[in-house]
């Protein structure tokens, strides 16, 4: 025993002594100013990604030193802090720094639309005056196609940008985002807002608000094109508490109709919400938005806090979580993960989330432009909607129609129309200049047909769409002329998956990042891209996984011209 004291303490001399706790220190300064951020807030768990976006929306960042801090403050550990912060874009984490001074990030777009027009050399130019104060990054969608391209300074999205745009943004201090025009409380309720909800369990049943829903034909707007009479109704069939998530995270490349929405009629969509919570008798509705859309966030809380001085909302019955750029945040069980403050990675199902959703409880998960729609349905009739399709289907579509079309925007069209059509008669024809040469129909994940095929009926389930591997989705229509690269389309989709997978599972994680060294080359091997196509589709756990070579496998059917292979 003498000798193992003799030898420990031996040891023990030749160490540094210690005097404190293993790991990151906490230093008072950075606690009081994290606390000084919430010090009137009870803090939750399930707010841990709205605590992280106070701290960068005070400091542009998140320095280590903060987040650690914040592990104090929440009694969170901080490998989990550092967990959830490390996996959404949207945060900057800034180590080993001692003068903290706020910085400003510009963020250039790089999706598909952005690209074809020219984002990739504002993100060269605007590299090069990159400095202390100011970080330059790319990022992806940021729902503003119709205007490409894009660029984020702070908060302040602008259009059709120019790098002179972007530092005259920087120079005069523009860094926060534009309030568009739109519909207030105050003019929807006068022009009849709000009736319809009053009358839901006070006139209209529950099976009746359902079999209007059936038979108008409403099928979730999200992507996924569920019938939402049928949803409603399985979850409404469960009892105890149950909520409402309401899906506001429109990352899918190309959509743009849910801010669209958002930022000009917001009360239509409070009251979908409304009917939605009363029809379940809801315990909160819960409405996830994607941190790039500033605007759509304000105008929410301004509105809702009127709902709430009108008494026709209890206070926080309506809660807006915010994202932070992760497009799998879009799948219904990621958000909920993230909506629980953790990394939004999709969970295996069963359960289901309309059984064991938010907080294990059963949950309604809705996309903002179906819930857009209940009042009109409602109010109208189901055969409003229903008789609005074309080629025997129901209802019309707000496709997103971006790319070189003369007037790209969001397009209320009847569901069944072909793209040619829409190009014709919604968007004003070609671009000067431009041959109408392939379409995406339905996003990043959706597809690519060529112009050949352009008398699909776009619908959800369309046999023809599926015939040729693709699908709607969030009716994203991305149209592409005789001037665009295939290959360079294909390989800005499956880069932008290779980002965007969550990692969860290694089809999806190591299939997107080696399909993209490969389509990198300048000639494909074409059996691997085949082979990593395969596994991808087949063995990923969520749609993002099983739906990212979409665009490589149309790439190689419709355009093999234009590729070389090894
Ligand atoms: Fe994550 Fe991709 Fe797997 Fe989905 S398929 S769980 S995004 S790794």
């Amino acid at each position: 025993m003498k000798n193992f004291i003799s030898q420990t303490n031996k040891v023990l001399k030749k160490k540094k002594k210690r005097w404190t706790t293993k790991g990151r220190q906490l230093e008072d300064k950075y606690l009081q100013e994290v606390h000084n951020l919430f010090s009137d807030i009870i803090i939750k768990r399930e707010e841990l990604i709205e605590y992280l976006h106070i701290i960068q929306d005070k400091f542009g960042v998140l320095y280590d030193k903060h987040l650690v801090a914040l592990s104090t403050i929440t009694n969170l550990p901080l490998a989990e802090i550092y967990e959830v912060a490390t996996f959404y874009a949207h945060f900057n984490i800034i180590k080993n720094q001692n003068s903290f001074k706020p910085i400003k990030v510009v963020r250039v777009c790089e999706s598909l639309t952005c690209e074809l027009y020219g984002s990739k050399k504002i993100l060269e130019e605007l590299k090069k005056i990159e400095n202390s104060d100011i970080q330059i990054h790319p990022g992806p969608c940021m729902g503003r196609c119709q205007n490409a391209p894009t660029v984020c300074v702070g908060k302040n999205y602008i259009d059709k940008a120019t790098s002179s745009d972007v530092l005259n943004a920087i120079k005069n201090k523009k860094f926060e985002t534009t309030i568009p025009n739109y519909v207030s409380y105050e003019e929807y309720k006068k022009n009849g807002g709000y009736r319809v909800s009053n009358r839901v369990n006070n006139g209209i049943s529950n099976n009746e608000v359902i079999n209007i829903l059936n038979n108008s034909g409403l099928k979730g707007k999200g992507g996924a094109g569920f019938p939402t009479g049928k949803k409603w109704e399985i979850v409404s069939k469960f009892t105890g508490q149950k909520f409402i998530a309401i899906n506001g995270d429109e990352g899918e490349p190309g959509t743009f109709k849910d801010r669209h929405y958002l930022e000009s009629d917001p009360h239509r969509f409070l009251e979908g919400a409304l009917i939605a919570s009363k029809f379940l008798n809801a315990e909160k509705v819960y409405i996830y938005m994607r941190d790039e859309y500033p605007a759509s966030i304000h105008i929410l809380k301004k509105e809702i806090l009127k709902l709430e001085k009108e008494k026709i909302i209890a206070k926080n019955y309506f809660i807006i979580r915010r994202g932070a750029g992760a497009y799998i945040c879009g799948e219904e069980s990621a958000m909920i993960e993230s909506i629980e403050g953790k990394r939004g990675l999709p969970r295996h199902r069963p359960p289901y989330v309309a059984e064991k959703g938010l907080f294990n409880k059963p949950t309604l998960t809705n996309n903002i432009e179906t819930i857009f729609w209940i009042r009109d349905i409602i109010e109208k009739g189901p055969d409003w909607f229903a008789s609005q399709g074309l080629r025997g289907t129901k209802g019309f579509h707000s496709f997103s129609v971006s790319g070189r079309v003369n007037n790209p925007g969001v397009k209320l069209a009847p569901s069944g129309i072909t793209v040619q059509e829409l190009i014709d008669k919604y968007c004003g024809g070609m671009e000067e200049g431009h041959i109408f040469k392939a379409y995406l129909p339905g996003g990043a994940s959706g597809g690519i047909l060529p112009a050949s095929l352009n008398n699909i009926p776009l619908d959800y389930g369309s046999k023809e769409l599926a015939d040729e591997g693709c699908f709607l989705g969030s009716a994203a229509i991305v149209i592409l002329s005789n001037k665009d690269s295939m290959m360079e389309v294909g390989l800005n989709l499956l880069k932008f998956f290779e980002d965007e997978s969550c990692g969860q599972c290694t089809p999806c994680r190591v299939g997107t990042e080696k399909t993209v060294k490969i389509m990198k080359e300048k000639l494909w091997n074409k059996e691997k891209l085949e082979d990593l196509s395969e596994v991808m589709s087949e063995a990923s756990i969520c749609g993002l996984g099983q739906a990212a070579s979409n665009p490589l496998k149309s790439v190689m059917k419709y355009f093999g011209n234009e590729l070389k292979y090894e």
